[in-house]
């Protein structure tokens, strides 16, 4: 059984982008700069952001961490956004998710330039991302696909099956596995929550590829799962715990105890998918920067 360990596969990520970095500082640039946005304090987007700035110096690319408390307004998120838009030192925004009730998600989305939207979630980076060009492919599917192709898994004549159909990791995920790319060669199956429980059951046992993104702990258990089966668990829950030292643990959405004894490859969590999603924001960050004709 092989653990698809995203430290090591996001470290190889990581390596070639500092060594690009690194380039670029010798030949006397700047280097790629994200901008990060945080509203309010919720503790897991604290975390999220905050290894996300790490990650960013980590590699030698600049970051800015933006924080606005939950009392702000869209139209002063909106400023922001635009202030950032023009920014020529700015080359990814991101504004990390979930946002307060009397923000609309969309119209913030929709706000950050198509050409700095290293999260890939723009409507038109995700038309373009349907049609096979290229762009910025949403940060966790994007992830994914790096951690397969890190561990050379073959998508080509797989059936997979996607559990969970989110605008940012299911949907996306199910695309880009048939879409053609490297990566992209598999049969899916995308179930969501109104795919009966039997029928989901079913599914699951014949994929050899199965993507979990559905937001509850250990909701796939090892009567579900295809012997020899590849398993990205992607969902993260904090589950509270008195005797952790946090008072909570994260768990995934997949049984692990119980995966491994059936697949021949599983993410852990946390160590997975996480990880793998900060490689292809960094990915995309670098991407944009390159996107550009005025750093020189
Ligand atoms: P979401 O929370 O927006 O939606 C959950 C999805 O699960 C929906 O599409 C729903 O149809 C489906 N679902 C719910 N109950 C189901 C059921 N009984 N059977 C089948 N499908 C069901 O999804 P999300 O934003 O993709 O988040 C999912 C999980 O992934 C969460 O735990 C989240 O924290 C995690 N996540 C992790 C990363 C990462 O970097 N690892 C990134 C994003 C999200």
């Amino acid at each position: 059984m092989l653990v698809l360990d995203g430290k090591i596969a996001s470290a190889a990520v990581k390596a070639s982008l500092l060594q690009q970095t690194q380039a670029l500082k010798a030949a006397g640039k700047r280097t790629p700069h994200l901008a990060a946005i945080l509203v309010g304090n919720n503790g897991a987007s604290e975390t999220y952001v905050a290894s996300k700035v790490k990650n960013c110096e980590e590699t030698g690319f600049g970051s800015s961490l933006i924080r606005f408390g939950d009392d702000v307004t869209e139209s002063e998120l909106l400023a922001k956004i635009g202030e950032l838009n023009a920014d020529s030192n700015v080359d990814g925004i991101l504004v990390q998710l979930p946002l307060p009730k009397h923000i609309d998600d969309e119209k913030i989305i929709e706000a950050i330039h198509p050409d700095k939207d290293v999260d890939g979630f723009h409507p038109m980076n995700i038309g373009r991302m349907v049609q096979g060009f290229d762009t910025f492919i949403p940060a966790t599917p994007y992830g994914v696909l790096l951690m397969l192709e890190h561990f050379k898994i073959e998508t080509k004549g797989k059936h997979a099956v996607v559990v969970g159909r989110s605008k940012i990791v299911g949907r996306p995920m199910s695309i880009l596995l048939s879409s053609g790319h490297p990566q992209g060669d598999a049969h899916v199956t995308l179930c969501h929550r109104f795919t009966p429980k039997e029928e989901l059951i079913k599914l699951t046992q014949q994929a050899d590829i199965l993507v979990v993104a559905v937001g509850i702990p250990e909701f796939i258990t090892g009567d579900m799962i295809k012997p020899g089966a590849v398993i990205i668990d992607v969902g993260i829950t904090r589950v509270e715990d008195a005797t952790a030292k946090k008072g909570f643990r994260i768990k995934g959405d997949v049984n692990y105890e119980q995966a491994i004894t059936k697949a021949s490859a599983v993410t852990p969590v946390p160590g997975g998918v996480g990880l793998m999603t900060i490689a292809g924001l960094l990915m995309n960050t670098m991407k944009a920067y390159e996107g550009k004709f005025y750093h020189n």
